[in-house]
């Protein structure tokens, strides 16, 4: 999300005459995008602040701003506490930054500008040019959060859901693919609790039903040239049934799904307020696992959560073994401002803390090592995303399969293989990765190259620093 609120930012300024530039020194303007979901995330934030303040000291006229949500979160007081800034400015308030900025060279006092478009909701559309799409894009589709996690800052930092019309995310998956974009991630806080009047109503009333699969079914529809469809995060409450559904009717939908739990312990769960037990999101889990016979899933979990015995986290451990999770992602608990849970203790040991990570990677760790193993000697459908690291002087790109395990392979003399998807013999599992060689049918199907160098997979970032 950060990283795509970076590039917005990007592009409201190059339409405005700005350029990129790769020295800070060099800089007209710096802007630092924040993230605060962790404490870890601003501890950085505050160290990039410090280090600007000698840049300042010689070169006044530079502007220095922070945006993102610690600019939302602190506002005014960030200006106060580091009196370098000149800037703060809010996840909602991104296209008034090139005025702000204009404003600022004129010598305007330092301003906080952080306020939300409830009423008239904003969505900044990406412009992809022609030739230089990345592989794979992200495209918004919901702003804020309606949920009330109690660990949980997002709803304070980036306020009450607001959807996208889905003819302007159609739009904008379709501009992205004509210029090159083979796959869309689609990205909202809980991306699954979508609504437009637009689109078919629910199945049924139940309140967790949402028009989010119909969303899937449009998109489908209306780009064909799109070769894979995923998404982020979606909140277990609307892995319903409908969802499911889809996830088996529609060849786009990647054959996984990343679906946050927090934890396993029903008594944690509630204290969390995530309005899912561990029975219900086992049973969601395995509906949307059953979808599709090859279909895996991925997950978020916090440990030492106040109040967390061994036995609501043996109970964690459960869930991410029954499930069978191939990947996972693992956070210790951080107390942040503003969300409901600082009214409760943080009361597990720092050590507790650690010792509860450690081993919840060495199990997660332990299924992505076998489901990895189980794909060697089989044949993957890649989506090649670019060029990767090379090994031994040979060039090496990588790619994802339908699922989501990333794939080396070697690239082939005189073919182009970026942004195709490919036959590939699987090889080799490493950690968390596997290598592969294209079939030979395959190959022969590739088009010519025509000379030019694979483009790096990573999107060629400006130098506005990314805090997540
Ligand atoms: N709504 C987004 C949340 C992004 S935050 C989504 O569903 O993707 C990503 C993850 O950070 C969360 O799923 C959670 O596991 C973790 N997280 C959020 N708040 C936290 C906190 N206070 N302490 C530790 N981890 C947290």
């Amino acid at each position: 999300m950060n990283a795509h609120d970076s590039d917005r930012m990007a592009e409201v300024l190059e339409s405005h005459g700005w350029t990129a530039t790769h020295s800070a020194s060099d800089a007209d303007l710096i802007v630092l995008n924040t993230c605060s979901v962790r404490e870890k995330a601003e501890q950085k934030l505050r160290s990039e602040v410090g280090k600007l303040a000698p840049l300042k000291a010689r070169n006044p006229g530079v502007v220095l701003a922070v945006a993102g949500c610690v600019a939302q979160q602190e506002g005014e007081k960030l200006l106060a506490r580091a009196r370098h800034l000149d800037l703060v400015i809010g996840p909602d308030n991104i296209a008034e930054l090139p005025a702000l900025v204009v404003e600022q060279m004129a010598g305007a006092p330092p301003r906080a500008r952080t306020v939300f478009d409830i009423d008239a909701p904003r969505f900044l559309a990406a412009a992809p040019r022609a030739g230089k799409a990345p592989v794979s894009a992200y495209v918004t589709t919901m702003k804020g959060c309606d949920e009330r996690c109690s660990f949980c800052i997002v709803p304070y930092t980036r306020g009450p859901e607001r959807y996208r019309p889905s003819r302007e995310i159609v739009g904008e998956i379709a501009r992205w693919v004509d210029a090159g974009a083979r796959e869309i991630t689609l990205l909202g806080q809980t991306v699954d609790s979508f609504r437009d009047a637009e689109l078919p109503s629910p199945a049924s009333d139940d309140p967790d039903e949402s028009q989010f699969p119909e969303l899937l079914r449009r998109i489908a529809r209306a780009v064909p040239g799109l070769k894979r469809l995923r998404y982020a995060s979606p909140h277990p409450r609307h892995a319903t049934e409908s969802l499911a559904r889809v996830h088996a009717q529609l060849d786009v939908l990647a054959h996984h799904v990343h679906l946050p739990v927090q934890s396993g312990s029903d008594r944690i769960l509630k204290r969390m307020i995530r309005r899912t037990t561990h029975a219900e999101y086992l049973a969601r889990a395995r509906r949307l696992l059953a979808a599709r016979a090859d279909m895996t899933m991925s997950t978020d979990i916090i440990v030492g959560f106040p109040g967390e015995t061994d036995r609501d986290f043996e109970a964690t451990l459960d869930l991410v073994r029954e499930v069978g999770f191939t990947g996972l992602f693992g956070f210790k608990y951080s107390p942040r401002p503003f969300a409901p849970s600082l009214k409760l203790t943080d009361d597990v040991p720092e050590e507790t803390k650690s010792e509860r990570l450690a081993r919840l990677f060495d199990l997660a760790e332990g299924q992505t090592r076998a489901h990895l193993a189980t794909l060697v000697g089989t044949t993957q459908h890649v989506l090649v995303e670019g060029a990767s690291k090379a090994l031994a002087g040979r060039r090496l790109v990588e790619g994802r399969t339908h699922r989501n395990e990333i794939v080396h392979v070697e690239e082939p003399e005189g073919r182009a293989i970026i942004g195709e998807i490919v036959d590939v013999e699987i090889v080799r599992a490493n950690k968390h990765s596997l290598v592969g060689i294209p079939t030979a049918a395959a190959l022969e199907a590739l088009p010519r190259a025509d000379g030019r160098a694979a483009p790096n997979r990573h999107r060629r970032m400006l130098p506005l620093l990314s805090g997540s």
